[in-house]
């Protein structure tokens, strides 16, 4: 077996805090760790990051509940996207709990619908990488690409756009990290159709402050409302808006009666797309074929180190649990926080996170800092969890070059066949919803 010696590996050696009285203390450590995420945004978000967190989340769900009022702002959705986005806990685990829960499939069926759209864009993600950040079809709004302004305006992002709605969305985004399905919905559809906005600028923008900040969910959920991965714009109006908010902000707002989202969808359509009757029917897109299932993971090293990252944060992962109890390693990318403009409130949520982890936490250059580690643990091989992230695959390689890596991946959420059709959710969905509704197999689980 491979194995690297400390004088090859090149990593700084220094540990971050693990302990600390309490969360202000945490909170004043990090700002001081991570200055330029203070510039970015100071809020810290209510919700603490963690196993412990997320169950007492998930004892809480209410699958009928959900069902019946999911759309409505103050509806029964879970609030375990930011638990989900970072493995805290695995779709597979909330769909088995629904299914206890509401008793019947039928019952969990809207809720586990929608962890669907969770498992489908990650499937997309593993085949796209960071082709997520193009448009995967062409507008269909009339208008072409260099008719959207490039940058977010800044009354839009600062939340003094007048819009008593739009400004409360935006406020929340930055101080809880969290919106409703809805309202990101709403949020979206006003920075891409009512500002013509590239839906790039509002992707990015959601991906500083959203605790369950996800490349894969955000920006398929930004082109499906900007029409490049869908077969329509998606717009509202305030009637719409009014329904499932209870008039709460339509109600104090100073432009009720005269905003732009007045009016019915026929007149906001001629308004908004003016030139879309004139627009060539785009052909339609083919199919989007899944990659065909991992092969075997390799063999697992007889003295491993585990590298923990951003998409497993679960202390009962497979990599932890099958690793013996080896030590293990999180790295701080810097350079990454710093070029997605990462918000001081993600950075405390991943923390906490850790510190409910068996981890020496570290930062630098994450692929060099995972082998010097390695060196130290005399280690020959690392363990690590599956991930569809183009970042993680380039990270793994990098390690490859001085160690072997064994990748585990979690029970999946579903059983999907080779080749699957990825172009639209109802494809997959019609493939993969027998398995979707049924218990994980006890074969598969993680305990
Ligand atoms: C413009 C836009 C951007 C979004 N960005 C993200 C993002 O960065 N990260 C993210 O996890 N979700 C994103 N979503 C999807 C969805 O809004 C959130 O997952 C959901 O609102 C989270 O709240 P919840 O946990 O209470 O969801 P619930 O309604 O309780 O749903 C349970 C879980 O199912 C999954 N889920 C539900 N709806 C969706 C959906 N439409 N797409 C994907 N997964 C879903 C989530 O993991 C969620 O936690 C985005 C949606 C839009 C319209």
């Amino acid at each position: 077996m491979k194995s690297v010696t400390a004088a090859n590996a090149v990593g700084s050696g220094a540990g971050m805090r693990r302990e600390f009285e309490d969360r202000n203390d945490l909170v004043t450590y990090l700002r001081e760790q991570f200055p330029f995420a203070v510039t970015v945004d100071e809020a810290v978000a209510p919700p603490h990051g963690g196993r412990k967190a997320a169950e007492e989340l998930l004892a809480t769900i209410d699958p009928i509940a959900y069902a019946a009022t999911r759309n409505q702002l103050n509806g029964a959705v879970t609030r375990l996207s930011p638990y989900l986005r970072h493995g805290v806990v695995s779709l597979a685990e909330v769909r088995d709990a629904a299914l206890r829960k509401g008793r019947s499939a039928q019952a969990a069926g809207r809720l586990i619908t929608e962890l669907g759209w969770r498992d489908y864009f990650q499937r997309i993600y593993a085949l796209l990488g960071e082709q997520v950040w193009r448009s995967q079809e062409g507008l269909r709004t009339g208008w072409s690409a260099g008719d959207y302004r490039e940058e977010l305006p800044n009354d839009i992002a600062s939340g003094t756009t007048g819009l008593a709605c739009i400004d409360a969305f935006s406020q929340e985004l930055r101080s809880s990290g969290y919106l409703h399905n809805h309202a990101r919905m709403w949020l979206a559809a006003y920075v891409v159709h009512f500002r013509r906005v590239r839906w790039q600028a509002g992707a990015r923008w959601f991906l500083t402050h959203l605790l369950d900040g996800d490349p894969a969910s955000n920006n398929l959920s930004w082109q499906w409302v900007a029409s490049t991965f869908s077969h329509k714009p998606y717009i509202f109006n305030r009637e719409n808006l009014e329904k499932y908010t209870e008039g709460r902000y339509c109600r104090r707002c100073p432009l009720k009666g005269r905003c732009v989202f007045e009016g019915s969808y026929e007149a906001l359509e001629q308004r908004l797309f003016p030139h879309q009757r004139e627009q060539v029917e785009l052909p339609a897109a083919g199919p989007l074929r899944a990659d065909s299932p991992a092969e075997k993971p390799a063999p697992l090293p007889e003295r491993p180190v585990v590298w923990v990252h951003g998409d497993n944060l679960n202390p009962h992962s497979h990599a932890l649990a099958q690793s013996g109890g080896a030590a293990a390693i999180w790295v701080w990318d810097d350079i990454l926080l710093e070029r997605a403009r990462i918000s001081l409130k993600r950075i405390v949520f991943l923390y906490e996170c850790l510190l409910e982890l068996p981890v020496t936490i570290r930062r630098g250059e994450v692929a060099a800092e995972v082998i010097a580690f390695a060196a130290q643990q005399a280690a020959d091989g690392v363990l690590t969890a599956a991930s569809p992230s183009p970042g993680f695959d380039r990270q793994r390689r990098r390690i490859e070059r001085s160690l072997p890596v064994t990748v585990l991946a979690e029970a999946p959420f579903v059983a999907a066949p080779a080749g699957l059709d990825l172009r639209r959710f109802s494809r997959y969905w019609r493939r993969v919803e027998r398995s979707a509704l049924a218990l994980t197999p006890r074969s598969a689980a993680l305990w």
